[in-house]
């Protein structure tokens, strides 16, 4: 199901955790060369998939 992005935190190891429309989260690493998402590690990055869609793999 795809939500829209309400936001961003990061979890206990320092990760950063997406926060989506219905409530569920979910990891999003930046961990290459398996997952390469280097617009997590800035705050224009994460800023521009607010108001997004992400696909949810729990609703
Ligand atoms: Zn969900």
């Amino acid at each position: 199901m795809e939500r829209i992005v309400v936001g961003f935190r990061r979890d206990e190891a320092g990760h950063w955790v997406v926060m989506l429309e219905c409530g569920h989260e979910r990891h999003v690493r930046h961990d290459p060369p398996w997952m390469v998402r280097e617009w997590v590690m800035t705050e224009e990055g994460r800023e521009a998939w607010v108001g997004r869609v992400m696909e949810c793999s729990e609703c």
